[in-house]
Order: structure tokens, then C-alpha cells, then sequence
């Protein structure tokens, strides 16, 4: 009987352990690349039919944000634009990039270091054309931006490489 009893008070004071360890850890979560998809996926995703898109896009737009088209290098509206601002999402009006973040790659599409914030941006492997890149998508419409790529300036040494169709400059309220 007292065995049982000294059993009970132990497992009692397992019991009463157990809040504060998990507590103690969220912190030290919050800071993992986990909590962070965690984050994207509560927030809203905006789902829309092609029909749907094709309502609000351009034809332009249509084939690089829905259908993951490419626009002709040095043929957008962004390359060599220098205004200050946030680029957000074409689609949905996510801010995506900001102007402070924007380089000249040379390359003919506007080139940023960064995304304007964690988490506005999503990145997924991409085999198709016989190379493997890494795609750029908005994570709350999963439009197509582009790609990414490690040769890009410090201080991240990134080169996000994205369509100006995809994009809309919102320009900074002097
Ligand atoms: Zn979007």
C-alpha cells in the first residue's frame, strides 16, 4: 500500500512537471525554420480557378504568375527601375520585395538580395528544362516569380531573379 502510494506521488510530480518543459522550449521554436512553414500555412491562401485568374491578369501576367512563363530578358517593366517602393504580389497584393533590396544583375529582370520579409516568399526545387533551379513563389497565392540563385550579392550572396510581370510597384508615400 505505501508502495503504491510513494508510486502515485512520483508520477503526481511527473505530472506536474510536464507544462513547464514545453514551455520553456517554444522560444527556442519560434527562432526554427518549422514554426516558420508553421506560420505560412495559417496564414489565408488565396485559391482562384484559371478562369478566375485570367479575369484579373493580363494575358502577360497569366503566363508567368499561373502558367510559370518566363518574360524576354530586359523586356519588363522593372529591370532597370530605380524608384523607391514595395514590390508586391501582382496576383494577390502581397509584399514581396522591397526596392532597398534590388540590385543590377544584368541579367534583363529585376534582381533582389532578399524577400521583403520571412516568410513572403516560397522556394521549391525546380527540375524542368533539364537543370535544376530553385523556383520563387508567393506563399500566400502561389503565383510564379521566378527563380533564386546563389551567386547574388552580400550580404546574403542571393540572387532572387524574378518576372516584372509577376510584380506591382507600389512607390513609397514621400
Ligand atoms: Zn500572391
Amino acid at each position: 500500500m505505501f508502495q503504491n502510494m510513494s508510486k502515485a506521488a512520483e508520477a503526481h510530480g511527473f505530472l506536474g512537471l510536464i507544462p513547464v518543459v514545453p514551455l520553456a522550449r517554444i522560444p527556442r521554436l519560434c527562432h526554427s525554420r518549422g514554426l516558420q512553414t508553421g506560420k505560412a500555412a495559417l496564414m489565408e491562401k488565396i485559391k482562384k480557378t484559371d478562369a478566375e485568374w485570367r479575369e484579373v491578369l493580363t494575358p502577360g501576367q497569366f503566363e508567368v504568375c499561373r502558367e510559370k512563363g518566363t518574360e524576354r530578358p530586359f523586356s519588363g517593366e522593372y529591370d532597370g527601375c530605380k524608384e523607391t517602393g514595395v514590390y508586391v504580389c501582382v496576383c494577390c497584393g502581397q509584399a514581396l520585395f522591397s526596392s532597398s533590396h534590388k540590385f543590377d544583375s544584368g541579367t534583363g529582370w529585376p534582381s533582389f538580395w532578399k524577400p521583403a520579409a520571412d516568410g513572403a516568399v516560397d522556394e521549391k526545387s525546380d527540375v524542368s528544362l533539364f537543370s535544376a533551379r530553385t523556383e520563387v513563389l508567393c506563399s500566400r497565392c502561389d503565383s510564379h516569380l521566378g527563380h533564386v540563385f546563389d551567386d547574388g550579392p552580400q550580404p546574403t550572396g542571393l540572387r532572387y531573379c524574378i518576372n516584372s510581370a509577376s510584380l506591382k510597384l507600389e512607390p513609397e508615400k514621400g
